[in-house]
């Protein structure tokens, strides 16, 4: 068992993408085909991914930006077992909850906006949380995609195997509910600190506080049911919340070591050979 998924690995799961790009099969070489091109189009104009959005977004059906990224979405949601990629939280079924996740961000990485590999599917918290972190430090200007084992030192979503670098634990009663997350390699310590113990803290300062609770689950019930776009007010609400309740956890004991993960560090196994990854 190794933290990395293989070369092979990476191949197979690239090959299964392609005969599932899009939801009707008759469909899939096209929208393949537009994928490559617009991805090549990427590596040297940059990003990409609103004119992906914004692709033939009025028709139903064919080769659209939204059908696309729907079936991205089911594709990349059932590898992760429809959870979150950083939180392992369920997702819910609807797109607005579960955005795609841009690993190396595009604000910073524009020509990896549509790299395969660089997507995955995070719930709304986590999209927020992260939004355009770096994490690490790779030149700007990369020619190809970082490797698999480059990333050593935090948490690649897509190359990494989660269970290997983070395990966690939620427990409910009737009246209380409580989640801790534990790194148990560099990579998952540092998914830890940089943003889990903030997710373990709001979940439990929210969970333990019935009428917060409420209130916040249907704040979000009634946020997925709408475009993100058709509610800014709201969206602003909800990140003046996420501050107000950062500035009652500050001080408080969420660094606690328990959070911040502090398992004795397990070495993941290094690969062997360098990976050669698929793109579109
Ligand atoms: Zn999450």
């Amino acid at each position: 068992m190794t933290g990395t998924l293989s070369e092979a690995e990476l191949r197979t799961q690239f090959a299964h993408y392609q005969r599932l790009a899009h939801e009707i099969e008759a469909h899939n070489a096209d929208t393949v085909t537009y994928l490559q091109a617009l991805y090549a189009r990427s590596r040297v104009e940059g990003d990409v991914w609103d004119e992906l959005s914004a692709h033939r977004k009025a028709e139903t059906s064919g080769v659209t930006g939204p059908l696309i990224k729907a079936a991205f979405r089911r594709f990349v949601g059932q590898l992760q077992g429809n959870r979150c990629c950083y939180c392992r939280r369920w997702l819910l079924n609807i797109a607005h909850a579960k955005p795609i996740e841009h690993i190396l961000p595009r604000a910073s990485y524009p020509h990896f906006s549509l790299y395969f590999w660089n997507l995955a599917v995070a719930c709304f918290d986590c999209n927020q949380l992260k939004h355009d972190e770096r994490w690490g430090a790779f030149p700007v200007v990369f020619a190809h995609y970082p490797k698999a084992v480059q990333f050593s030192e935090w948490y690649h979503p897509r190359f990494h195997r989660y269970t290997d670098h983070i395990s966690f634990e939620r427990r409910e009663t009737n009246h209380v509910s409580n989640v801790t997350y534990i790194g148990h390699t560099p990579q998952g310590k540092h998914l830890c600190r940089e943003l889990l113990y903030i997710v373990a803290a709001r979940e439990n300062l929210c969970r333990n506080n019935p009428s917060l609770a409420e209130a916040i689950t249907t704040l979000q019930e009634f946020q997925e049911q709408h475009s993100e776009d058709d509610l800014p007010h709201l969206a602003a609400f909800r990140q003046s919340l996420n501050r107000s309740l950062q500035h009652q956890l500050d001080g408080s004991a969420v660094d606690s070591l328990t959070l911040k993960g502090t398992l004795p560090e397990k070495p993941i196994a290094k690969a062997k050979r360098r990976t050669k990854t698929a793109t579109w």
